[in-house]
């Protein structure tokens, strides 16, 4: 679809009006992850969505880490972020932007909610809290504390601030109205005590702003304006808003919400593909069966087709399942449209060709794609003695035509760019396996029709016994046998698919993939798209991750 046949998205017209109205006058928008994880699929639409906002509108987008719970937190987690999105294709202008920069100036706007008698050191603990909050259908009751005079919270926040208060015994919460339908509003806690060393500040914070006190006064801060999350947040709006018009804040953000991706047979959420990981299920977080941006890239999927696959996502009020098979069409029509072709043959059948002189070798010349001339083209060394796959050929000569488009005694197939040739003879072992095949090639016949009466029966794919490289195959399958992994009684842990994962070893490749580099991707005629794995290749060794079969 081109921009123009593409219907725009509520947040789109949104920010259509605002700048029609002067609203705004430069678009800000920002995308917040917090460094607890790697980022996965899910991540990626709001990627798009949020750089793509900025981008459509000549504004910009921040990349801000929502770094506000140590105790998960990691740099690690940071860096693996800021390169996903890189990858992606995306630029954020300058640093990536930290909640834990605004640690002071958020500290600062809790005192001045306590002096406008607008937020309150609580001192009842969890149980007590959760007693006193009330139930979707009860109101909550006042904490015991609500009245206590500010200058004895502003006290006790700073005690709580350098550590002389023990973790649980007391929070700074908002006084907003314990009688509110929405239990965000009932007080909510918007500083707790943690002394936990933070990834950035080490030990100099023993308290840590909630996550509702600290988003929209970070958007406000870097003057974001419009602030799209996902649909879990539209119970937070009210006291997003709430902080907004009772904070002299240098910005008003408005927060909008949108539904979130969800795939069949895919996991997304940090936590759970954490657990896949510390559990030691797959190969760390870019696992190639991850569906994590380093997975996916780490299987040779490329940037633009997950740009692609999010761009033509619905951007909705309403939550979805989308089928995955969905996302592997941008994959393969990519990879279609971009991949190198070359040749490699899983289960090699050696053939003989017994008309073709011993130590003769001709370059034959292939094209690099069948319809992009940039591509370079392709040498492929043609010997006497070849490889070709076990499955194209057939002992039973009955088979038609029709049915069995290979090789059997007696007839003709074409070798991709290459001779026609005949197969004459079969070579078996002591307990009756093929070994072997003796055939002969037609000469004259490269990029030739072949002499009249000689009808090959289909073309397959081939590599020189003598001249070619050996590679093995990680070919990958789905990680959960079942659609929706999450929802039964069981855990997800149940429906993990014991044959997500099978190596193929020693497969004979075109000579040329022994140049083959991370980050390069070939369609292997006739089996599927791969791309080098760099964490098994290695200087003498060729591993390839097959990113997708073909259809
Ligand atoms: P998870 O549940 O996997 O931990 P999260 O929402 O806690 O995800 P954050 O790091 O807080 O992860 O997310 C950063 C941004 O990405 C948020 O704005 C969030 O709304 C968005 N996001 C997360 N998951 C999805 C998803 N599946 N689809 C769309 N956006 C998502
Ligand atoms: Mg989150």
């Amino acid at each position: 679809m081109t921009d123009i046949e593409k219907p725009t998205n509520f947040i789109q017209q949104i920010i259509t009006a605002d700048l029609e109205a002067g609203r705004v006058k430069e678009v800000v928008t920002r995308f917040p992850p917090e460094p607890n994880g790697y980022l996965h699929i899910g991540h990626a639409k709001s990627i798009c969505l949020n750089f793509g906002l900025a981008e459509q509108f000549g504004g910009t987008c921040n990349l801000r880490f929502d770094d506000t719970n140590p105790e998960k937190e990691d740099d690690e987690y940071v860096q693996a972020i800021i390169e996903d999105v890189r990858w992606l294709g995306f630029d954020w202008g300058g640093e990536p932007r930290f909640a834990s920069d605004y640690f002071g100036q958020l500290y600062s706007w809790a005192q001045q909610l306590i002096s406008d008698g607008k937020a309150y050191i609580c001192e009842l603990n969890a149980e007590q809290m959760r007693e006193y909050r009330g139930t979707l259908t009860e109101v909550g009751k006042n904490s015991p504390y609500r009245e206590r005079p500010a200058a004895k919270s502003l006290e006790l926040l700073e005690q709580m601030k350098v550590g002389a208060i023990d973790e649980g015994a007391m929070t700074l919460r908002a006084k907003i109205d314990m009688s509110s339908p929405n239990i965000n509003m009932r007080d909510p806690v918007i500083y707790r005590i943690k002394k936990i060393p933070h990834h950035r500040t080490g030990d100099e914070w023993n308290i840590y702003p909630a996550y509702d006190f600290a988003h929209g006064q970070e958007d406000a801060i870097e003057g974001v304006t419009h602030s799209v999350c996902t649909l879990e947040f539209a119970a937070n709006r009210p006291l997003y808003e709430w902080f907004t018009s009772n904070l002299p804040l240098p910005s008003i953000p408005r927060q909008y919400e949108f539904g979130r991706l969800n795939l069949n047979y895919t996991m997304t959420s940090k936590r759970k593909l954490k657990q896949l990981v510390d559990e030691g299920h797959v190969d760390g977080w870019n696992d190639p069966r991850m569906p994590t941006i380093s997975g996916l890239r780490r299987r040779g999927v490329t940037a633009a087709s997950v740009r692609e696959f999010c761009d033509s996502l619905a951007v909705a009020k309403t939550d979805g399942i989308v089928d995955v098979a969905q996302f592997e069409h941008f994959i393969r029509e990519d990879l279609n449209n971009n991949a190198s072709r070359a040749m490699c043959v899983l289960n090699p059948l050696k053939i003989t060709l017994s008309n073709y002189p011993k130590d003769q070798q001709e370059l034959l010349v292939a094209p690099g794609h069948p319809n992009r001339d940039d591509l370079p083209s392709r040498e492929l060394p043609f010997t006497r003695e070849l490889y070709i796959d076990r499955n194209d050929f057939n002992e039973d000569t009955t088979l038609s035509r029709k049915k069995f488009k290979r090789l059997v005694i007696g007839e003709y197939v074409r070798l991709r760019s290459g001779y026609v040739i005949r197969a004459d003879e079969v070579l078996k072992d002591a307990t009756g396996e093929i070994i072997e095949l003796i055939c002969s090639y037609i000469p004259g016949t490269v990029g030739q029709d072949p002499p009249e009466g000689v009808r090959p029966r289909g073309v397959i794919h081939w590599v020189s016994a003598t001249n070619s490289v050996d590679c093995d195959l990680y070919c990958y399958e789905k990680l959960f046998t079942v659609a929706a992994p999450d929802a039964g009684e069981e855990s997800f842990i149940d429906h993990l698919n014991p044959d997500s994962l099978q190596i193929i070893k020693q497969c004979k490749a075109e000579l040329g993939l022994a140049g083959a580099e991370v980050g390069q991707h070939f369609q292997f005629e006739r089996e599927g798209y791969y791309a080098i794995d760099a964490k098994h290749s290695s200087a003498g060794k060729l591993v390839f991750n097959r990113t997708i079969a073909l259809r």
